[in-house]
């Protein structure tokens, strides 16, 4: 049914175990999320508890729940709109246009903030969302689901030079969940780009601070360990809303399609299991030494290091490889006319973004202590997400860049972890 000139592209090649993959995430993620969510409250905390503490089906819906979800995507939509910040284009497209995006994340985090601090001066009861996680995260799987359903009928309508290379395989339920348009559009509102960074991210921070705040109702004061949760994932929505540009690059807008893979991590899968730590030690309160805590925020700040300077780098000499603080570095050209760093950060290891960002996961976890394995849960996911994500980006450029990459390869061995992996 798309109605453009050409013809549709057809996906071939299928990932994350094809259709089987791609029919059982979509129910087993969202039942993943209800099940760690009350593992983290139960007073065990174990993941070997049997049977699993899933939530008593009157627990997991509550209309103000959905109320709540829906008010804050209106609000982060409102902000997205508002005409402030600047506005940059993405990457050449296909049909060889160039899309404009609102580059305002970090004012929508900051007028976020404003209104949240507004709101618990006039007394919102923020530590209510302690009590209110599981409806909460119910109504932000079903708005997913909503979403990716709206997403694929919709796609029909897209020409075909608008839908992404990977998730036109003509199997309803792997491009449901693939995604079949690159940058589905309201109006000029790009729905992709607003969900990556703003709703889930933001929502993620509001939730830390409501934990916070339940701790102080509990027991009077935080923890340090919530104060360094709350501090260390701040910094990492901060960074990343305030190098929101950097997003128009990423794997996710250029090459994969809005589907629900994008859609439910994006709205559910982010702000319900990133921040674990932060339920956890509501239920779990953890003593920590000033010593352990110096050494966590240290590791924190190396990881941080890594991944900032890393990513930088590579954006700088993406955007200008003339520019002064990349211009010595040793490259390799490469059959598309681009070049492919082999010094400085992307010398060291093929993925050094990737190494920071596991760093800084082990941080957010160890201040939950070592007598549970859930608090871990997400450094644990995401050094596996990171070990998928950096094969598909290595086939992706072997594609690319053919016998120039291998040679990278030779000259970098290792691809995450220097002399392991
Ligand atoms: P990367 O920033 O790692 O980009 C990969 C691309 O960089 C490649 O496709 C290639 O693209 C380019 N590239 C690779 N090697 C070189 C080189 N030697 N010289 C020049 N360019 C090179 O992609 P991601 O989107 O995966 O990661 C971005 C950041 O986001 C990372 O820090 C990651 O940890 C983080 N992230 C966080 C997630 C989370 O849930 N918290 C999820 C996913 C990522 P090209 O040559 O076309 O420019």
């Amino acid at each position: 049914m798309s109605s453009g000139k050409q013809k549709p592209h057809r996906t071939t090649e299928r990932e994350f175990g094809g259709v089987l993959g791609a029919t059982c995430i979509p129910v087993f993620l969202p039942l993943t999320v209800l099940y760690l969510l009350s593992v983290c409250r139960s007073p065990s905390a174990s993941v070997l508890q049997w049977p699993p503490p899933l939530p008593h089906a009157s627990f997991l819906w509550e209309p103000v729940a959905l109320a709540i979800v829906l008010g804050w995507m209106l609000l982060q939509s409102f902000l997205y709109l508002l005409p402030i910040g600047t506005v940059s284009e993405g990457l050449v497209l296909r049909d060889g246009s160039r899309l404009k995006y609102p580059v305002n994340g970090f004012s929508a985090l900051c007028c976020s903030a404003v209104l949240v601090g507004l709101g618990l001066w006039l007394g919102m009861p923020l530590a209510f969302l302690f009590e209110l996680i599981i409806p909460l995260a119910v109504a932000a799987i079903a708005l997913s689901y909503l979403l990716a359903i709206y997403l694929y009928i919709r796609s029909f309508w897209a020409p075909a030079h608008a839908l992404a290379l990977g998730g036109n395989s003509g199997n309803p339920l792997y491009d449901f969940f693939m995604g079949r348009e690159l940058n589905p559009r309201i109006a000029g509102f790009d729905l992709k780009y607003f969900c990556e960074l703003r709703p889930g991210l933001i929502g993620w921070l509001v939730l830390n601070l409501g934990m916070l705040m339940k701790e102080v109702e509990l027991r009077g004061s935080p923890s340090v360990a919530m104060l360094l949760v709350n501090c260390f994932q701040l910094l990492y929505v901060t960074d990343a809303l305030w190098n929101e540009e950097a997003i128009l690059t990423t794997m996710d807008i250029v090459h994969d399609g809005f589907g629900f893979m994008l859609a439910f991590g994006d709205l559910a899968w982010v702000p319900f299991t990133y921040g674990l730590q932060a339920i956890f030690l509501v239920a779990h309160p953890q003593t920590l030494s000033p010593l352990g805590a110096a050494g966590i925020i240290l590791l924190n700040g190396l990881g941080y290091y890594i991944f900032r300077r890393s990513n930088s780098q590579k954006n700088q000499f993406r955007r200008d490889p003339n520019h002064s603080s990349v211009a010595n570095l040793e490259t390799i050209p490469t059959a598309t006319g681009k070049r492919l760093l082999v010094s400085g950060w992307w010398g060291f290891v093929r993925h050094p973004n990737y190494l920071g960002d596991i760093l800084m996961a082990l941080a957010w976890s160890l201040p939950c202590g070592f007598s549970h394995i859930v608090p871990y849960f997400y450094v644990i996911y995401f050094s596996i997400l990171l070990i998928h994500r950096e094969d598909r980006d290595e086939r992706q450029c072997r594609a690319k860049y053919g016998l120039a990459w291998d040679t990278y390869c030779k000259r970098v061995p290792y691809r995450i972890i220097p002399y392991v992996y």
